[in-house]
């Protein structure tokens, strides 16, 4: 009687699965924390992009200002040539001249308004994208916190799965089959094992025949005809 039974390929395929867990986790953890710090990073950029509007709105403020104070300047002197005048028509020359300063005036003044609550608003954005980097730099140091803590046990699990499985691996009989199945889990890992259940391979539900069946209640070493993974069934002893 064979010591390779089919509950032994179970068991190994069950440890694979492990195994692959096990890793996928803790390679997950560096994924999301740089997915994190890239989010960190945009947030941050966002906000140097918003203070550079805001200067560029404070300039455009400072410009518009230093204009009508000369523009008024402008218009002071008018007045004071409005009280020399010396003709009704120059007096109304200049009058007239007043009035279309002074509504260029009205009008610059509405710009500067329009100006000041834009850098209100910009302001007012900048604060929501410094709170979003203050929050996303914490959510980072979270995930960081998270993934560091879980890393040992994970890293412990890895190692002793890996021995188990080196134990387990022994159903595999020698030599051609061997190669196989290292060939086999080095592509696909727990994917080069698939259980048949109903007589179906349950990786890629092709039909087993029934001489598979008989080699497999043998524990022999089988591939699937379809899909080429080791299969196995579950014996009932
Ligand atoms: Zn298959």
């Amino acid at each position: 009687m064979t010591t390779r039974t089919s509950h032994e390929y179970h068991h190994l395929h069950g440890l694979l699965q492990q195994l692959d867990d096990a890793e996928q986790t803790l390679a997950h953890g560096p994924r999301r924390i740089a997915v994190s710090e890239k989010k960190v990073s945009a947030a941050d950029q966002a906000c140097t992009d918003q203070k550079e509007q805001i200067q560029l709105l404070k300039k455009s403020v400072d410009e518009n200002t230093l204009n009508l104070k000369s523009r008024e300047a402008e218009v002071t002197k008018l007045t004071l040539r409005l009280n020399e005048a010396s003709s009704n028509k120059e007096y109304d020359i200049i009058q007239a001249q007043m009035a279309s300063a002074r509504a260029a005036d009205a009008q610059l003044e509405d710009q500067i308004l329009s100006l000041l609550s834009q850098v209100d608003e910009a302001n007012d954005e900048l604060n929501r994208l410094m709170e979003e980097v203050s929050e996303l730099k914490q959510k980072t140091a979270d995930i960081t916190a998270e993934t560091k803590s879980i890393e040992p046990g994970l890293k412990s699990d890895i190692e002793r799965l890996t021995t188990e499985i080196a134990e387990a691996d022994a159903v595999i009989p020698a030599g051609e089959s061997r190669t196989t199945y290292q060939r086999l889990r080095d592509a696909m890992g727990p994917a080069a094992m698939a259980l048949v259940e109903g007589g179906f391979c349950t990786a890629c539900n092709t039909g087993a025949t029934s001489q598979d069946i008989v080699r497999m209640n043998m524990s022999e070493f089988l591939l699937c005809r379809a899909c080429g993974r080791i299969l196995y069934l579950i014996r009932e002893e």
